[in-house]
C-alpha cells in the first residue's frame, strides 16, 4: 500500500506535471494507487495525494469495486447545472462538509494504453472527477467551501490530528 499524504503538505497545493510518455512505471504506479485506493475504501485518489507531481487520478464509484477508471492527463470538457453533496478527502481525514459542484461534466484523458478516453458522468461519479481533477491543480474540497467555513472544517481537522498523535503517536490513515 501506498503512503497517503495529509493536509497541509505543500505537494496538494501544487499544480501536478503532465505525463509525456505512459511508461510501465507509471501503469504500474496506477495500480498501486487504485489498490491503495480500495484498501483505504475511497472512492478516487490522485497522484499528488501519494506523493508524486502527476497528472494521474484513478476512480471507482461502484459498490462492487469493479469499475476501475484509470486517467493519464485528465481534464472536464464540458460542465452543466449545479448540485451539492457531502464530501471528505483521504488527505484530510476525518471531516467532511457539503460541496456545490457542477451537476454533469465531461470528463476526457488517456487510459492505460495511451488512447483517448472520454467519460460522461453525473452524480457521484462527476463528483469524484471534479474532485481529483481538483487534486492535480493544487485545489481541494475545502476550497470550495466560504473562508469561515473552511478555517472552522481545517480547525476541527487539526485538533483532530494532535488528538490522534497524543493518543497514538501516528497519524490515521483515514
Ligand atoms: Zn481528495
Amino acid at each position: 500500500m501506498l503512503p497517503i499524504v495529509k493536509y497541509p503538505h505543500p505537494i496538494l497545493r501544487t499544480p501536478a506535471q503532465e505525463i509525456s510518455t505512459i511508461s510501465d512505471e507509471l501503469r504500474t504506479l496506477a495500480d498501486e494507487m487504485y489498490a491503495t485506493m480500495l484498501a483505504v475504501r475511497g472512492i478516487g485518489l490522485a497522484a499528488p495525494q501519494i506523493g508524486r507531481s502527476l497528472r494521474l487520478i484513478v476512480v471507482d464509484v461502484s459498490k462492487e469495486r469493479n469499475q476501475r477508471i484509470t486517467l493519464f492527463n485528465p481534464r472536464i470538457t464540458t460542465q452543466e447545472g449545479t448540485g451539492e453533496g457531502e464530501e471528505g478527502c483521504l488527505s484530510i481525514p476525518g471531516v467532511s462538509a457539503t460541496i456545490k459542484r457542477t451537476a454533469s461534466v465531461c470528463a476526457s484523458g488517456l487510459n492505460s494504453q495511451g488512447e483517448i478516453h472520454e467519460i460522461k458522468a453525473e452524480g457521484l461519479l462527476a463528483v469524484c472527477l471534479q474532485h481529483e481533477i481538483d487534486h492535480l491543480n493544487g485545489v481541494l474540497f475545502v476550497d470550495h467551501l466560504s473562508r469561515f467555513k473552511r478555517e472552522r472544517l481545517l480547525g476541527k481537522y487539526h485538533k483532530l490530528q494532535e488528538t490522534n498523535l497524543k493518543n497514538n503517536g501516528t497519524l490515521p490513515t483515514q
